[in-house]
């Protein structure tokens, strides 16, 4: 399975997304719009006929965005910035922002400002999820950014375009489930490395090109030797990890990653859409449905229970919480979650990471030592 032709695919798209980009655009001659935060509804951008690419960006020199940001602000969001102005986002034809942290709402007004692409959106989300009127606000959102898109488009939407688009992600969210419950099973079997390069390509392939390739990795499960027998089982935890390094840094430390709670992981195809009804509605209810992200609020869904569930459920016996540097919707989170972990006696260990450069000497020590409690 290590040796999959499938796996070998992704691996080599994984490195540099830009170079997969610019040939589907070549070759479909078809837009790309790209997005910040997995609350985007991808469904609706794929149903107008572009492809929905998440902006990922992570860069070791941050020199031109430094001028429109402060300094504090989170890494994501200077290294996004940064490569906008250099050009290296020169295949887009837009771009969407959800309405999230106080970070990426600011970062729209800059962008439009500077990048000046053909398709600039804000997607106002509500931020309280639980009540009645926030789900018929967000149906209403959701009509007007389909208004949008069709204008951009020039052509309708159907709800029929819709349903496809709903049906093509979640066969990649089922697909990414399948191969996420065997890595939590058989963890010696996808090294950590591999499965990042699986997910992280599911942000920015077209779905039709990557479900083929799931699906023949998915096919081949169980085939071959572990590549380690076992290892203490580690879950990640925390908003945006786009480092393979970090993936790399849990194998070197002998570990073995069962599982994870991170937006660029299990977040983003852990809920699927409702194919029945109307499909906007189905939309607006998965987004409500979502276990919320800091940046949301929903008295009715408990972040810290899902959390213990799934990190039980993976006989996980560390968590390694990941926040980005100066994320403050996560590191206020952060303490609360840890404290029920304390409470099932689950060791965690906190790691600040940056989109660019990472003090990996330092990590691994950490890690190291972490692992390295617990396997004794
Ligand atoms: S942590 Fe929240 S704001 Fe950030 S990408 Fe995830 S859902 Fe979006
Ligand atoms: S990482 Fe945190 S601060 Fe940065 S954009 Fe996401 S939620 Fe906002």
């Amino acid at each position: 399975m290590e040796k999959s032709k499938a796996l070998e695919a992704l691996k080599e798209y994984a490195i540099d997304p830009s170079v997969y980009l610019k040939k589907w655009k070549a070759k479909t001659g078809k837009k790309i719009l790209g997005y910040f935060c997995t609350n985007t509804p991808e469904e609706m951008i794929q149903a107008a006929g572009f492809l929905p690419v998440r902006i990922l960006s992570s860069r070791d020199t941050i020199s031109l965005a430094s001028r429109h940001l402060q300094s504090y602000s989170c890494s994501l969001v200077q290294s996004s910035l940064e490569a906008g102005l250099r050009g290296e986002l020169s295949y887009l034809d837009g771009t969407v922002f959800p309405h999230t942290c106080d970070s990426i709402q600011r970062l729209s007004d800059i962008w439009a400002e500077n990048l000046r692409f053909p398709f600039h959106w804000d997607l106002v989300l509500p931020v309280k999820l639980h009540t009645e009127s926030a789900r018929t606000y967000l149906i209403h959102e959701l009509r007007r950014f389909r208004k949008g898109l069709e204008d951009f488009a020039g052509r309708p939407v159907s709800d029929e375009d819709l349903r496809k688009a709903i049906a093509l992600f979640n066969e990649n969210r089922s697909l990414l489930k399948e191969i996420s419950r065997y890595q939590a099973q058989y963890p010696g079997r996808i090294r950590p490395s591999n499965l990042y390069a699986l997910i992280k390509t599911a942000n920015f392939m077209a779905k039709e090109e990557h479900n083929p390739l799931l699906k023949e990795f998915a096919s081949q499960l169980g085939d071959g030797q572990p590549f380690r027998p076992g290892g203490v089982r580690l879950f990640l935890a925390g908003s945006v990890c786009d480092q393979p390094k970090i993936y790399d840094l849990v194998e070197s430390c002998g570990a073995s990653l069962v599982g994870d709670d991170l937006c660029t992981g299990w977040r983003y195809f852990a809920e699927d859409v409702s194919s029945a009804g109307d499909p906007i509605v189905s939309l607006a209810d998965r987004f409500v449905r979502k276990v919320p992200c800091p940046c949301k609020f929903n008295p009715e869904i408990d972040r810290a229970d899902r959390l213990l569930q799934r990190v039980k459920a993976a006989g996980t016996q560390g968590v390694v919480f990941l926040l980005l540097k100066f994320c403050d919707p996560h590191a206020f989170d952060y303490p609360y979650l840890k404290e029920r972990l304390d409470k099932e006696k689950i060791p965690s260990l906190l790691l600040e990471i940056e989109s660019g450069g990472l003090p990996l000497g330092a990590m691994e020590t950490r890690l190291r030592a972490f692992v390295e409690t617990m396997e004794s």
